[in-house]
């Protein structure tokens, strides 16, 4: 933890407050992807403590896990899987219909069609962004839920898999993803974020899984 590299990590995040909403400091990893010396510092940092784990499998959490998971899969040697959060519609959403809708409702009646174009019930008003079928786990959020879905068959049984997203709150995310993997039959081996705080890093909150955290919130 004394790694000399983390004070440029750290300093090159860009905290945003009040973002999405008041009272969040929102913790924005775009500015340490601005900075390619931050940004392979960061990846180095965790390749240097996974390639000799034997991780087959990084498990990225959709949208920021995506941008780091891919660089550490390729450089330890592992795969990369993509949880996806279901994608929200507005109630009553009007969306083009091209000759097919959403895959996972490809058959039901989820709407009507009203000049080329969908208008959807209000049960429809999610839809998945990952294309075939689909295992999912519900978490909750401070107001209401949220989902985490992977495709089925992405990570088979006995893989040991690494999870990783940008930050750790209160590890909801976090321990919904372990359970979608554990389900898929893989070992969790560790969750690793970018950041979070060294309380949430020793508590045992993600089912028992270790957790690698390089930086604290600025
Ligand atoms: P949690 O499930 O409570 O551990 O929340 C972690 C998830 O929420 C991660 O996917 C983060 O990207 C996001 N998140 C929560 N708080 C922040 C914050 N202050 N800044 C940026 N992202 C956040």
């Amino acid at each position: 933890k004394g790694d000399p590299r983390l004070q440029g990590i750290s300093n090159a995040i860009r905290v945003v407050p009040h973002f999405p909403k008041p009272g969040i400091m929102f913790q924005d990893i775009t500015t340490l992807l601005l900075n390619h010396k931050a940004f392979k510092d960061a990846v180095d940092i965790f390749v240097d403590r996974y390639r000799h784990m034997n991780i087959s499998v990084v498990a990225g959490v959709e949208a920021r896990g995506f941008m780091f998971g891919p660089s550490i899969a390729l450089a330890i040697g592992a795969k990369f899987v993509p949880l996806s959060k279901p994608g929200t519609l507005p109630d009553n959403a009007m969306m083009c219909v091209q000759n097919h809708f959403p895959s996972p409702y490809f058959g039901e009646q989820i709407g009507t069609v009203e000049k080329n174009r969908l208008l959807l019930d209000k049960s429809y008003s999610t839809v998945s962004k990952l294309p075939s079928e689909v295992i999912s786990e519900d978490y909750v959020l401070e107001y209401g839920t949220d989902r985490l879905e992977m495709h089925v068959n992405a990570v088979l049984p006995g893989e040991r898999a690494l999870v990783f997203d940008d930050l750790v709150a209160t590890g909801g995310t976090l321990s919904a993803a372990i359970r979608l993997l554990e389900r898929a039959g893989a070992e969790v081996v560790e969750c690793a974020c970018v950041i979070g705080l060294p309380v949430v890093e020793e508590q045992c909150r993600l089912n028992g899984k270790p957790l690698y955290i390089l930086v604290e919130p600025r």
